[in-house]
């Protein structure tokens, strides 16, 4: 465990996340020589959770993630974020609930991750793997394992935080980066809740073979962010690179998948799923996509994706593991803007503690790393007893940067949760089509001028 042996004061973070990572770099690289920092997560290993599916991040998650990494860390990105092979393209492919294209929303191209941190434009990402991600951000990282917090004690000094083994460790500046449940949230801003969108998402990783993964890119016409939205308010969502994982038998590539649709369709049916039951959960998947969707060859494709999930765990594949339970889980956010400023002081939430969000954006880590950035930008105007004045200038800017898109992903799940007849899937086909000419016109300037 590290020591500091100096009078610095000492930033505790209270979760290893990407966030909770992407922070304790940044005070390690950016303000090690004004502050000393810890970290403490739940778990008890770096395997002891499925760390999951593949994510978009951003040029800005990106840029953020370089400022807050030092060298060594930023040259292992790769293993998170392969280089593009030449079918590729890091784009959104929006399409209807029968294959028509209704968006496409084209981003640079680019060959690797270093070539997307320069850039001002915020017309590139690039789909990452967020299990290999967090390996990376693990390296050379002191982390005191199986450490739950359940509070914390502020006094004048400092503040203690809490843990369920009974132990507790002091600090000057304590940063909630624990996730959409946060205690410390809940200690700290007990109005602060979770909304429940209304909306059932079942989302897995699988790996699919070569003929499946190229009928896939065929789809989205090789755009790797993937979306199909129905007319029912249904969404099926594929997120993939097409880089084998696996040569071993036969070619085989990783696809996340999720398939949701509005919740009140399970209540109305009144229907029991045992959701610690992986083989119930994907038959409902399976026979909902076939309530709501029209039979035609993309209904077809995702029933033989989601037909591909395992039912039981087919082993430990490192570094891939492709398999975890499914289960039905419900979208839900947090707005930061919902409740009044809370206090500025020593308390500190970062990443999803502070405003999670639905997934359908894909923003949720870009926030949270941009936090851990942004964060770092603050504490280095301390000095002296301006602490206060530094977490105040993170709090506003935080809370209107991540609120502006913890709304704008509601918004996107509310109207898709909408049911449409004939004339609303018109002015849908229409509003897409027109967005997606105003998109390409931006986007044109954007990254040529
Ligand atoms: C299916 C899906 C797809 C997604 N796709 C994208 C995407 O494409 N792009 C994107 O930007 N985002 C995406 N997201 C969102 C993204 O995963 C989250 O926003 C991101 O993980 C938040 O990071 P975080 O560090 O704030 O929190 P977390 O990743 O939740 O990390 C919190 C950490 O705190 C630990 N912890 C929790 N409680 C305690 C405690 N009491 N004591 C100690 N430690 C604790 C946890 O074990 C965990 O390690 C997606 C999410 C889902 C579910």
């Amino acid at each position: 465990m590290e020591v500091p042996t100096n009078n610095n004061p000492t930033i505790l973070i209270v979760g290893a996340g990407i966030g909770g990572l992407s922070f304790y770099h940044s005070v390690r690289k950016n303000l090690g020589k004004k502050f000393n920092v810890k970290i403490f997560e739940r778990e008890t290993s770096p395997q002891d959770r499925w760390q999951g599916y593949n994510i978009y991040v951003n040029r800005k998650g990106v840029t953020s993630l370089f400022y807050c990494t030092p060298p060594e860390v930023q040259a292992r990105f790769p293993e998170a974020m392969p280089d593009s092979v030449p079918k590729e393209h890091h784009a959104i492919a929006v399409i209807d609930h029968v294959g028509r294209n209704l968006c496409h929303i084209p981003l640079h191209k680019t060959k690797t991750v270093y070539e997307i941190e320069p850039l001002k434009h915020d017309f590139a990402g690039i789909v990452t793997y967020r299990n290999r991600l967090r390996d990376v951000l693990l390296e050379g990282v002191d982390i005191q394992w199986g450490k739950k917090c359940v509070g914390y004690e502020e006094n004048d000094d400092g503040v203690w935080v809490l843990f369920e083994d009974g132990t507790r460790e002091f600090g000057n500046l304590l940063i909630g980066a624990d996730g959409i449940n946060s205690p410390i949230r809940k200690q700290k801003v007990p109005n602060l809740e979770i909304l429940d969108l209304g909306v059932t998402s079942i989302d897995v990783d699988i790996s699919v073979p070569k003929n499946l993964a190229e009928r896939l890119m065929s789809t989205y016409a090789n755009a790797v962010v993937q979306k199909s939205i129905g007319r029912n308010g249904d969404k099926f969502f594929s997120m993939m690179r097409f880089i084998p994982i696996d040569q071993s038998k036969e070619t085989c590539y990783r696809v996340t998948l999720g398939f949701s649709y509005p919740t009140d369709l399970d209540l109305e049916d009144n229907i029991s799923i045992d959701d610690n039951n992986p083989e119930s959960v994907i038959k409902h998947a399976i026979s909902r996509i076939k309530q709501l969707r029209s039979s035609c060859e993309l209904t077809d494709l995702m029933i033989e994706l989601f037909s591909l999930v395992p039912l039981s765990n087919p082993g430990e594949k490192y570094p891939f593991r492709t398999y975890n339970p499914p289960r039905r889980r419900q979208l839900r956010d947090i707005n930061p803007l919902s409740v009044p400023p809370w206090k500025n002081d020593r308390i500190v939430l970062l990443g999803d503690a502070a405003h999670a969000m639905n997934p359908l954006l894909g923003l949720g880590v870009n926030n949270a790393i941009q936090d851990a950035d942004l964060l770092t930008k603050e504490l280095l105007n301390y000095a002296n007893d301006n602490l206060i004045e530094c977490i105040q200038r993170y709090n506003e800017q935080m809370r209107a940067r991540s609120s502006k898109d913890v709304l704008t992903s509601r918004d996107a799940v509310l109207k898709q949760r909408t049911p449409l007849g004939n004339f609303g899937l018109v002015v849908r086909y229409i509003f897409y089509r027109i967005l997606n000419i105003i998109i390409y016109v931006f986007a044109f300037f954007k990254t040529h001028f």
